[in-house]
């Protein structure tokens, strides 16, 4: 039994007021399902004091534990700040930082040791949809940014089609299925099928009130990372109201 995560990725957007957004969160947050923002490293400490029943996440650290990485933030600098969590190998980071999978394992590695449960993203482009590729690209990730030693605990997957983030595109629910089944299925060949069923699987990309219900009764997805839609209480609280109920149904 996976319990349903609602998790919101707030990238370069929020300053202190937003975190009055956190306490309009706090009722749907009580729920079956659990909830997780990530905002700015800025905001993480304040975050993770103020937030009722939402877990806190950074979206991004560094491989190494410290030392002369300027501007750069630890894994242990954020559990010391509050977070439980990390977003890690998101399809901007990979995109505007040149991130490789070999830098999104390493930071996973780095980010186990301090404690957090990493929220590693997998996504294909949209030429690669169209060329076939997607399970392939999808099935290269897994294998190249997921280190040895993961469990239901310590790992959180996120397909993220790059093509669907910020796009208002959605796959269909097929499309989505597939891919969920399919990473499935190579989390148990390579971890044993009790961990590869333990890891929970999210879906993001333009997900929606409006399209939350239909998304969350896909097979294997155990939830949402939600970029746009977590920054306001009145479109993420819908959202996690969907996966409350989804979780209900089982
Ligand atoms: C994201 O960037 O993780 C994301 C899913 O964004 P959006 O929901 O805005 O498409």
């Amino acid at each position: 039994m996976r319990t349903k995560l609602a998790a919101g990725n707030w990238k370069m957007n929020g300053l202190t007021e937003a975190l009055s957004e956190l306490a309009g969160m706090a009722d749907a947050a009580a729920g079956a399902s659990e909830v997780l923002i990530c905002p700015p490293f800025t905001l993480v400490g304040a975050a993770a004091a103020a937030a009722s029943g939402i877990a806190i996440g950074g979206q991004d650290c560094h491989a190494a534990a410290s030392g002369a990485h300027t501007g750069d933030v630890s894994a242990a600098m954020l559990k010391d700040a509050g977070a439980s969590h990390v977003i890690l190998g998101h399809s901007e980071r990979r995109t505007d930082h040149n991130e490789r999978n070999s830098d999104v394992n390493a930071k996973c590695v780095a980010a186990w040791d301090a404690g957090l449960t990493v929220v590693l993203c997998v996504g294909e482009s949209l030429e690669q949809r169209e060329a076939a590729n997607t399970l392939e690209i999808i099935g290269g990730q897994l294998a190249a940014s997921v280190p040895d030693g993961a469990t239901g605990h310590n790992l959180v997957i996120a397909y993220e089609p790059i093509w669907a983030i910020g796009t208002g595109k959605v796959p269909s629910t097929d499309q989505i299925g597939e891919v969920h089944d399919f990473m499935r299925a190579r989390l148990e060949k390579r971890f044993g099928s009790g961990v590869g069923r333990s890891v929970r699987l999210l879906y993001g990309g333009s997900v929606k009130p409006s399209n939350a219900t239909e998304i969350f009764a896909v097979s294997n997805v155990d939830g949402a990372l939600v970029g746009g839609a977590s920054l306001k209480a009145a479109d993420f609280v819908p959202i996690i109201e969907a996966l409350n109920a989804a979780s209900q149904d089982g």
